[in-house]
C-alpha cells in the first residue's frame, strides 16, 4: 500500500497551538497542522477573537463546547489555504472566510429513495429551533496558525467575504450572531424602555442593534459598574449610561427616565444575582431577557403571582441558528457595526494567557489575537 506524498508531507509539519488541558491549564504546543479530509477545509487564522466564554472555559477547564485536552479558541476569520475532495466550486485556497463555531443538522436532501432520512434531522432542528439541536457540532481551534473547518460546518456555517474587508471587521461575527438571534425574537415596541445590565463587548452589541433595529424612540438604559464602558455604550446607542455600583438602580432608572423599571431588561452578564437584579427592574407586561449563561444549578426564587398578574415574562436565548451567522457577517462586511470600539487589544497568539488576564480584569473590552510573526 502506498500513500500519496502530499498528505504525508503535510501531516509532518507542525504548528505551535494552544491546547487547553484543564482548568488554568493551557499550553502553547506542538501539533500537527490539519490536513483536510472529504468535504473539510483548512484555514490560516489572520486573527482570532478571545472572548468571555473563553475565559469561562479556561477557568473551568470544561465546557460543553470543548473536548478537553483540545484545541482552543473559536471566533477567528481566515484565509483558506486547503480544500478537501469534495469540496466544489464555492470554496478555494486564498478566499478570505469566516465560520461560526457550531453547525446544526444538515438538511435532508430529499430524493426519490430517501425515504425515512429525515431521522437524519433531529427533532429540534425539524420543528425550527436550530439553536436547540440535539446534534450540534462545535468547532475549537482558532488560537492557532491554522484550523480545520468540518464538512458539517463547511455546508452549514462558512462565509466568504470580500478579500478588501479587513478581517479585523468581521471577527466578532459570533458573538453578533448571538445578539442578532436575541434581538430578532424579543418583541419589543418601538417606543419601550429597554434596560441592558452589563456593559461589556456583549452589552455594547444590544445597545447598536436594538439602536439600528429600533430609531431614534426607543429608550435604552445601559447599567454598568464602569463609567469608561457607560461611555462607549452612550456612544453606541444608549440614551442612558447610568453607573450602578453602591446605587440603587431602581432610583438611577427613576431619576433618568421617569419611572423605575423597563418593558424589556436584558441581562448580559451571566450570574444569578444579575438576573435577580435584572427581574427586579422589569415592570408591568414586560420580559427579563436571559442572555447571559450561568453554570446550571444555582436557583432563583420567583413571585410567580406578580409574574401572572403583572404578565412578566422570563426569555432564555441561547446561540444562534445559520440564518443569524449570516446577517451578522451581511452586518458587520457592510460596516453598520462600529466593532473598532470594540476591539480594545491586539497581542501576538503566544500571549493568549495575558488576552484571558485581561479580560478577567477588564482591562480591556476585546482583545484579539494575531499570529506571531
Ligand atoms: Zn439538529
Amino acid at each position: 500500500m502506498t500513500t500519496p506524498p502530499g498528505p504525508t508531507t503535510q501531516r509532518l509539519m507542525l504548528m505551535r497551538a494552544a491546547v487547553l488541558h484543564g482548568a488554568e491549564d493551557i499550553r502553547m504546543e506542538e501539533v500537527p497542522i490539519p490536513v483536510p479530509g472529504s468535504g473539510e477545509v483548512v484555514a490560516r487564522v489572520d486573527v482570532a477573537s478571545v472572548d468571555f466564554t473563553d475565559r469561562k472555559v479556561f477557568l473551568r477547564g470544561q465546557h460543553p463546547m470543548i473536548k478537553v485536552p483540545g484545541l482552543f479558541g473559536h471566533e477567528w476569520v481566515g484565509t483558506i489555504t486547503a480544500v478537501g475532495p469534495g469540496v466544489h466550486g464555492r470554496w478555494r485556497p486564498g478566499q478570505r472566510v469566516v465560520a461560526a463555531n457550531s453547525a446544526p443538522c444538515p438538511p435532508v436532501r430529499r430524493t426519490p429513495d430517501s425515504f425515512g432520512e429525515a431521522d437524519a434531522v433531529c427533532r429540534q432542528c425539524r420543528r425550527g429551533r436550530q439553536s436547540m439541536c440535539e446534534n450540534i457540532q462545535y468547532n475549537n481551534g482558532a488560537f492557532a496558525p491554522y484550523i480545520l473547518v468540518p464538512s458539517r460546518l463547511v455546508r452549514m456555517n462558512l462565509y466568504a467575504i470580500p478579500a478588501d474587508t479587513p478581517p479585523e471587521r468581521v471577527v466578532l461575527t459570533e458573538p453578533l450572531a448571538c445578539v442578532v438571534h436575541a434581538v430578532r425574537r424579543v418583541a419589543i415596541h418601538p417606543l419601550d424602555t429597554v434596560v441592558i445590565l452589563g456593559a461589556g463587548p456583549m452589552g455594547l452589541l444590544w445597545v447598536n442593534a436594538l439602536r439600528r433595529r429600533y430609531g431614534p424612540d426607543l429608550t435604552i438604559v445601559s447599567l454598568d459598574h464602569a463609567d469608561e464602558r457607560l461611555a462607549v455604550a452612550k456612544a453606541m446607542g444608549a440614551g442612558y449610561g447610568l453607573n450602578s455600583k453602591g446605587g440603587n438602580a431602581q432610583e438611577l432608572l427613576e431619576a433618568a427616565v421617569g419611572r423605575p423599571d423597563a418593558d424589556v431588561v436584558v441581562e448580559v452578564i451571566g450570574t444569578v444575582e444579575t438576573h435577580r437584579e435584572a427581574l427586579g427592574l422589569v415592570g408591568r407586561g414586560g420580559t427579563l431577557v436571559s442572555f447571559g449563561g450561568i453554570v446550571p444549578g444555582p436557583t432563583l426564587p420567583v413571585d410567580f403571582g406578580r409574574l401572572h398578574y403583572e404578565e412578566i415574562s422570563i426569555q432564555p436565548i441561547y446561540h444562534h441558528t445559520p440564518a443569524d451567522v449570516a446577517e451578522a457577517v451581511r452586518q458587520l462586511v457592510a460596516g453598520e457595526v462600529p466593532v473598532e470600539r470594540l476591539i480594545t487589544a491586539r497581542l501576538p497568539l503566544s500571549e493568549l494567557r495575558t488576552a484571558l488576564q485581561m479580560i478577567g480584569d477588564r482591562a480591556t473590552l476585546r482583545p484579539v489575537l494575531v499570529p506571531d510573526r
